[in-house]
């Protein structure tokens, strides 16, 4: 048999003429065939984008002045003429916009349209004082869905998927807004809501979701609650994908819920004042969250000066919304802190991306002149084993300022001074602060079915 071929021998051949010539290629179309919904704005080129950037740019500025009184006066009082936007460059011309702003014109002082227009208000929880009102023609709410059916699209999700949405559903646009991407897309959404832990468990296996919305504090609850409850996650659920957002969440805080469910988490970006929902998610490559590049024109900002920020430059992050009918916003100011990058992405999208969110620049805490965020209290509690997933940030003032953080441990650990002396010294390597811990039973702290609460401060306000 020597020198002929035989059977065995082409099975060989072929396999290796796969390798070598079909699969690569594979591998080159393959980021081009992840994205199945709104795919050709999905996959845009920079030079495509800047395009409709340009376009709806000069188009939103005309709009938003002739119809919004207070743009006028902003643009008058800063001597910019409309017609003078020429180019994205000329972007940094255009005045800022602020919290205050929709707060000082409560409830629906930037209105772009006839009052009988509008098919739908939200507000946000505004935990001081009055609420935030944000207003959406039919058109609106009609890309806004889009935008999350694509958002939903990047994570995996697929049509037919179960989503099992437990964003609150009400004015916090959490919930109608994955509901409505979830739509867009084809997928079948459960619409829970928040609350009722045990239901939502029972749901979740009986139905089979493949799919969670929630904010990540809620799903690190669950993963402690489904196991309360007798679930073993990995085994009595189907869930592949979470999408979570909403709040400032750390990578151990999603390792620890991959690791539990055995899912993929991704990190989804949003706020009531831009629609809700939707505005920037992880892919695959979870090397930041993608903006969608033709519906917002992301920028970062030196928080006390304004100064536009190079890419890469850690800032706070302003949006100008390039299609909103009812309430268009120029240049708003978040407050969050973030980067952003413009390069490709290795996923073949090229939608600018933002860094996740540390926090906002009103979360952060001032100590005793050091400055604090939560999110870095997460990272440090997140690392030590031996913790539970829920603690509680305290700040005081007697004399000082003082810290203290209050951590649940499983009961083996509860009067361990090693462990407490181990978090006080990491919170000091990466706080710079003596903090008192305190170890507390599993169970013993709230649980929150929406935002977490976690920062007490009781500093009395000047
Ligand atoms: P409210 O401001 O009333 O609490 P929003 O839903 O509008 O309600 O909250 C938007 C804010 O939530 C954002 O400005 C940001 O601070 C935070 N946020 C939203 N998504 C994320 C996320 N993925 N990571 C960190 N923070 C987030
Ligand atoms: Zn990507």
């Amino acid at each position: 048999m020597e020198g002929e071929v035989g059977p065995n021998q082409v099975d060989t051949l072929s396999v290796c003429v796969l390798a070598q010539v079909i699969y690569p290629l594979f591998r080159v179309v393959e980021p081009r065939r992840i994205s199945l919904f709104e795919r050709k704005k999905q996959l845009l080129k920079p030079k495509e984008l800047k395009r409709i950037q340009l376009d709806r740019l000069r188009k939103l500025v005309r709009y938003s002045y002739r119809n919004v009184p207070l743009f006028r006066k902003r643009f008058d009082e800063a001597h910019v003429k409309p017609e003078s936007i020429k180019a994205l460059e000329d972007l940094e011309r255009v005045p800022f916009t602020v919290k205050t702003d929709l707060r000082d014109n409560y409830p629906l002082g930037i209105l772009a349209v006839p009052r009988t227009k509008l098919y739908c208000l939200h507000a946000s929880s505004g935990t001081t004082g009055k609420p935030i009102v944000v207003s959406y023609t039919h058109g609106d709410l009609e890309r806004w869905g889009r935008l999350v059916g694509r958002t939903l699209d990047v994570a995996g999700v697929r049509k037919g998927d179960i989503v099992q949405n437990m964003f609150g559903y009400g004015l916090f646009t959490g919930g109608l807004g994955f509901h409505y991407g979830a739509r867009a897309l084809g997928a079948t959404v459960i619409p829970t809501g928040t609350g009722n832990t045990k239901r939502q468990l029972m749901l979740m296996n009986d139905l089979r979701s493949a799919v969670v919305t929630c904010t990540p504090s809620y799903m690190v609850y669950l993963c402690e609650a489904s196991r309360a409850e007798g679930y073993e996650p990995r085994k009595d659920f189907a869930v592949r994908i979470g999408v979570f957002g909403a709040e400032p969440w750390s990578e151990e805080a999603r390792k620890r819920i991959e690791d539990v469910f055995g899912l993929s988490a991704r990190d989804v970006y949003g706020m009531t004042e831009l629609y809700g929902p939707g505005v920037a998610i992880e892919c695959e490559q979870r090397n930041g969250l993608h903006v969608w590049g033709d519906e917002f024109l992301v920028e970062t900002i030196n928080p006390d000066t304004g100064e536009v920020l190079a890419p890469g430059k850690e800032g706070e992050l302003v949006f100008t919304m390039l299609s909103r009918e009812a309430m268009p916003l120029l240049r708003y100011r978040t407050r969050d802190l973030s980067r952003v990058f413009e390069e490709e992405c290795g996923c073949g999208r090229c939608h600018p991306r933002i860094q996740r969110i540390k926090g906002r620049s009103d979360d952060m805490l001032i100590i005793g002149g050091v400055n604090v965020f939560p999110s870095q209290i997460e990272h440090v509690l997140m690392n030590i084993s031996g913790l539970g997933d829920q603690y509680q940030i305290i700040v005081s003032h007697r004399e000082l300022d003082r810290l203290a953080v209050k951590v649940e441990a499983t009961p083996d650990r509860l009067n361990d001074l090693a462990l407490r002396m181990e978090i006080r010294s990491d919170l000091m390597a990466v706080l710079g602060i003596n903090a008192d811990v305190e170890l507390v039973e599993l169970g013993a702290l709230p649980r929150s079915d929406g935002k977490a609460r976690r920062v007490i401060d009781l500093r009395p306000r000047e």
